[in-house]
This record gives C-alpha cells, structure tokens and sequence, in this order.
C-alpha cells in the first residue's frame, strides 16, 4: 500500500491480527499498520465511503454485474476526482467476499488472469490494483460532483427493502434477490445526497399512504413533491419524514384483490 501512495486501511473482524509476523512483513510502513482502523462490520468500516470497489476472482459469479479492469477502475477514480473517499474492498484469504458483499459494492473489479488459476494471493491482488491507480497518476478535484455517503445509501435501501416488503413487492423469503438487482442499477446511478434524500422521501410517502391516509393527501393544499422540495431546501441534514411524526394505525388491505407486478428476474 505504502509503495502506490495508499493510505488508510481499514480492517474489519481481524481477530488476533497484531503480532510479530505482522510486524516483520510492514517493515517501513508500520506507521500505516498502526493507523488501521478496526471495525465490526463492514457497515460500519464502510459508512463515510463515497464510492465502494469490491474486488472478485470473479470465478463463482454468474455475469450480473458488470466486472471492470483495474484499469478501468483507476478511469473510474479520476472520474469521482479527489472531493470522494473511494473504498477497495477485499475478501478474506480463505473465503473472499460473499455475494452479498458483492452486491452492496457499486462497482466489481477483477484482475484478468487464467481461467483455470483466476484466484491471486490477496496481497499481490492489493498490489497490482494499487500499482494500477498509483500510475494512471494524481487524481484532480472534480468540483461538480458529490456522491451520497455510502451510510445515507445503506439507510435508504434500507428503508426501500422494508416498504417494499410491506406493499408486498419483495418476496419475505428471499429480499435480497430483487434488492440485489436495485442495488446493481442504483449503484450504477452515482446518487447524490439529494437523490438519496428524494428516494428515502418516495418510501415515507408510500408508508404514510399504505398506513391509510389517502384522504388526507387529496385534501391536503400541497403535494407530497412539494413538502419534499420544502424540506430539501429547508433542512441540510435531517430526513424528509420528519414532519410525520405520528403513524396512522395501518389500513387493513385485502391482500387477495392486489396482484403484484411480476418481474423476469
Ligand atoms: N477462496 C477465495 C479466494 C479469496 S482471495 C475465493 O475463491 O473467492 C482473497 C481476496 O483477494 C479476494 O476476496 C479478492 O479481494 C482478492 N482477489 C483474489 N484474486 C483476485 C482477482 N483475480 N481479481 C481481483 N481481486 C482478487
């Protein structure tokens, strides 16, 4: 890491991870090996990331998100410019990410290698994405851009899993197959706080509504877009619900009269 000009290392559920081996292989960067941060989970390890690389052998994966060259990942970085802290992910040894960590990763990468051989070390494949971002050389700022954090995306899927269960879109037994595939194309979408804060205020409104208050709505003299636009402007920092404090008790709904929208998955 040292070697490539990278900096921050954050690792998550190390164990016993600090000792003399540890110690003899850091060798001149031990200042870096002292600085990592250790953290439960990778949500937490993750939360104040913009933008979230997972790497993969890509051997297990069937091709449903498109996996990138290190090459274009290092693109990629001076694309989001030095304003976002971007976060490689990398797998344990043994086991590598599971495809659920996959799937919270905006971005896949692999190292092109033989088929039959594709799994790398985990240190030569840190190396050689490191080396490629070290030499497609310095990231400029891109002033343009501010990427949502990845905390104030997790709680927007969040709450779009659990309303989307609740109006009985997502399949209780199994979320995370439709979720996965949201994650996918939203993770493509380079979301802004703000389209965060818009998408989080469609789920309220869709709760509020199920939880039955249709009629207020209509009586209502503005719209639930515009009580958004307020809130957007008024507020920097606080949710688009805030104004809902008091949770009508749930309508009763006939589930048999609702047919859900089938999806080719
Ligand atoms: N037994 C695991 C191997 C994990 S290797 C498996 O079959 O998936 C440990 C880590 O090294 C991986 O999680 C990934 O972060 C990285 N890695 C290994 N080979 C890679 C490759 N070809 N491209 C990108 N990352 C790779």
């Amino acid at each position: 890491m040292k070697n490539m000009g990278l900096q921050h290392l954050k690792l998550v559920g190390p164990g016993e991870w600090f000792n003399e081996q540890c110690r003899r292989m850091a060798g001149k960067a031990i200042e870096l090996v002292h600085s990592a941060q250790i953290y439960s989970s990778l949500d937490e390890a993750l939360s104040g990331e913009n933008v979230v690389i997972g790497t993969t052998s890509a051997r297990k994966r069937k091709a449903k998100q498109r996996i990138h060259t290190p090459r274009e990942i290092a693109d990629l970085l001076r694309k989001y410019g030095k304003s976002h802290r971007v976060a490689l992910v990398f797998g344990p040894e043994r086991s590598g990410l599971t495809d659920l960590q996959l799937a919270r990763c905006q971005h896949l990468v692999s190292i092109p290698s033989n088929l039959e051989h594709p799994v790398l070390n985990l240190s030569q494949a840190v190396l050689v994405l490191a080396y490629e971002i070290f030499s497609s050389g310095p990231t400029k700022s891109n002033g343009n851009l501010q990427l949502a954090s990845d905390e104030e995306r997790e709680q927007m899927f969040s709450d779009m899993q659990r309303v989307l269960l609740e109006i009985g879109f997502l399949n209780p037994r199994n979320p995370s197959h439709i979720m996965s595939s949201i994650r996918r194309f939203l993770g493509r979408a380079d979301l802004t706080p703000r389209d965060v804060q818009i998408l989080r205020g469609i789920m309220t409104q869709m709760e509020w509504y199920t939880a039955g208050r249709p009629a207020e709505i209509q009586n209502s003299k503005s719209q639930p877009a515009d009580r958004l636009k307020l809130q957007i402007t008024n507020s920097k920092s606080q949710t688009i619900s805030e104004s809902k404090t008091q949770k009508p008790k749930p309508r009763s709904v006939n589930k048999s009269k609702i047919q859900n929208p089938k999806i080719k998955t």
